[in-house]
């Protein structure tokens, strides 16, 4: 996911110039771009239903944009669902949109627990590509790259299937990855990439994790960066490399291909590409040597010498990866990739050398129009509603304040209008006239039994602290992490399952269970548990490869490795079963305040 290497030409210095002038004047630019978008769809059937025939190509900028937001509901994706549900089914007549719709992404299944469809238009492609260039552009200016490099890019693309209607539907990123403009970033960037097409688009995300790995060190010396679209996909395959690294080695060797990759195009592929390199293998085979007794920290360095950084989005749910991915990136700069959703892009990251916790998205003005709630955390939590936030009435761009909390609303080209999000962001500053905003987390409760109400940050945090004692008290780590809100049982319980790697005493896990107790600081859950109203937490420890089990569930029913994210709270009871029959050993955390 790239542009080209050679950074200092007029293009990018041109996109740099160009997005800092919509950014002087985002609150301006902004009514540009509703106005162009409901010029464009003007009298389709949903906004017909709520704007009527009146007549908008007189209007003033500003009377347009309280007209829309006075007239148009928020909705949320079930509102719009019936509408797309058409689409999907075949209906051309313009619903949402003038253009008709012959694409639809799946979205954030792997957060939501079930795929939502998200129309995808050329406009999806052409701010994907636009974003990149644009992020290349601020990268560019920190660490330089080589001309003539290549990139180590973790990508994979999912099956394209037909809906019912006859509509190309999956992943944004696989669109994208199918789309002309791919092909033309592809072709300017042709011999930089390490990985041929064949390998992205294999269907099968373990043997093209062994190509990346095999090609990325067949062309060690020429790689520039490594890169992925989440961190998750970079740390899983450093996983496996831990796992192959001798047979990558022994292909090197040989100029051969493992028989563990079956699929013939993709052998094919890659074969022309290789050829016996004994001297490679042979420096490749010393190096992970001393790397395996080191447990493998610093291997990017150690392996790609010539790597600038490594380039991934690393915020919100990937946080919990940054562990790993500096223990393998050594002392090798990691740069935040930017923020968006299928739904659209939203904000670049313009400066790259901020520290991933740190790290804050420029929003781009002319790709959506975009609202803001307001949100404010509930001091009290003394209601049984199933919210965690009161919020106020959505403010435009303009508007934004910094040090607030807010759920991201777009308005789309794609047909979207008034769609919350359901991201939580904080405005962190401002980048010329236009927010910087701060990922927060999704703004969907993840855990609660009655008054309790955590969200996935207050889910991670606690985490974080009670597995800062596994690496404190025993030289362990947590791979990955769930949870549930057990509420069949009384009292009910959260209950948090682990995979670690490496020996942990008991005596030690039993402080990480009372300690993640005791760190949840949302007021609902401490006088729930002082009263017992909610039990002792319970901390579940499943034996390794559990979290496989589940990316291969979601990967078996359609969800994308590129966009994988493992889900922090479930009820799915495939899901809960896996890790029920995989839990080797339980705690509760008994002592409580
Ligand atoms: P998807 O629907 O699979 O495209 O996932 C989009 C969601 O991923 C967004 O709504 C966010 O919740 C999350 N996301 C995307 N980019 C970032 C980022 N840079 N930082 C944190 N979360 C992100």
């Amino acid at each position: 996911m790239e542009t080209a290497l050679n950074d200092k030409t007029n293009g990018e210095y041109d996109i740099r110039s160009w997005f800092e002038d919509i950014a002087e004047n985002a609150g301006f630019v902004q009514t540009q771009t509703l106005r162009r978008i409901l010029e464009l769809n003007f009298g389709v059937e949903y906004l017909k239903k709520w704007l009527g025939d009146i007549n908008i190509q007189e209007m003033e900028a500003s009377a347009l944009e309280s007209l829309y937001t006075s007239l148009v509901p928020l909705a949320s994706h079930a509102d719009l669902q019936p509408y797309i549900q058409r689409i999907a089914d075949g209906d051309t007549a313009p619903i949402l949109t003038q253009q008709p719709i012959t694409t639809l992404s799946l979205s954030s299944g792997t957060t939501e627990g079930r795929q939502k469809y998200v129309p995808f238009t050329g406009h999806s492609s052409q701010t994907t590509l636009q974003i990149f260039r644009l992020a290349a552009a601020y990268r560019s200016r920190i660490y330089p790259t080589r001309a003539g490099g290549r990139i180590l890019e973790f990508i994979y693309s999912s099956k394209q299937f037909k809906t019912n209607g006859g509509l190309t539907a999956g992943t944004a990123t696989t669109h994208y990855f199918a789309s002309e403009e791919f092909k033309i970033k592809q072709e300017k960037t042709k011999s930089f990439t390490c990985s041929p097409q064949e390998v992205i688009s294999s269907g099968d995300y373990k043997q093209s994790t062994y190509c990346h790995l095999l090609l990325g060190l067949f062309f060690c010396d020429q790689v520039e960066f490594i890169t992925s679209t989440f961190a998750y996909s970079i740390v899983q395959a450093f996983r496996a490399f831990e796992e192959h690294w001798q047979e990558i080695c022994n292909d090197i060797k040989q100029g051969t291909l493992s028989s563990k990759i079956t699929i013939p195009k993709m052998r094919k592929a890659v074969l022309q590409i290789i050829s016996p390199n004994p001297c490679l293998a042979s420096q490749i085979e010393e190096n992970c040597k001393e790397l395996e007794e080191l447990d493998w920290v610093g291997l990017i360095r150690k392996l790609w010498p010539s790597a600038k950084y490594v380039y991934s989005i690393m915020t919100g749910s990937m946080q919990p990866y940054l562990t790993k991915l500096r223990h393998y990136a050594g002392d090798l700069p990691l740069v935040s990739a930017d923020y968006g959703s299928t739904e659209s892009w939203i904000g670049v990251n313009v400066d790259p050398s901020s520290p991933p916790e740190k790290v804050t998205f420029a929003v781009i003005p002319t790709f959506s129009y975009f609202e803001f709630i307001p949100l404010y955390r509930q001091k009290q939590n003394c209601s049984s509603a199933i919210d965690d936030y009161i919020e106020d009435e959505p403010v435009p761009l303009s508007q934004v304040k910094v040090g607030q909390e807010y759920e991201i609303v777009l308005t789309t080209f794609t047909g979207l209008y008034r769609y919350r999000l359901g991201d939580v962001v904080e405005v962190a500053g401002f980048h010329k006239g236009t927010p910087k905003l701060n990922f927060v987390c999704r703004r969907k409760l993840i855990l609660t039994v009655n008054i309790d109400k955590n969200t996935e940050k207050d889910l991670q945090l606690v985490v974080e602290r009670g597995s800062q004692l596994l690496t404190n008290k025993a030289r362990a780590e947590l791979v990955d992490f769930t949870s549930h809100a057990d509420v069949l049982n009384q009292p009910g319980h959260y209950i948090i399952y682990w995979e670690i790697k490496g020996e942990v005493e008991e005596r030690v896990l039993t402080e990480c269970c009372r300690e993640m107790d005791a760190s949840f600081v949302d007021h609902g859950y401490v006088v729930s548990r002082r009263t017992n109203s909610i039990g002792p937490l319970e901390l579940c420890i499943v034996e390794r490869g559990t979290f496989k089990k589940i990316l291969d569930h979601f990967i078996g029913n359609g969800a994308a490795f590129s966009q994988f994210k493992t889900p922090r709270c479930t009820s799915n009871q495939v899901l809960l079963r896996i890790l029920n029959v995989c839990t080797i050993k339980r705690f509760h955390s008994t002592a409580y305040g």
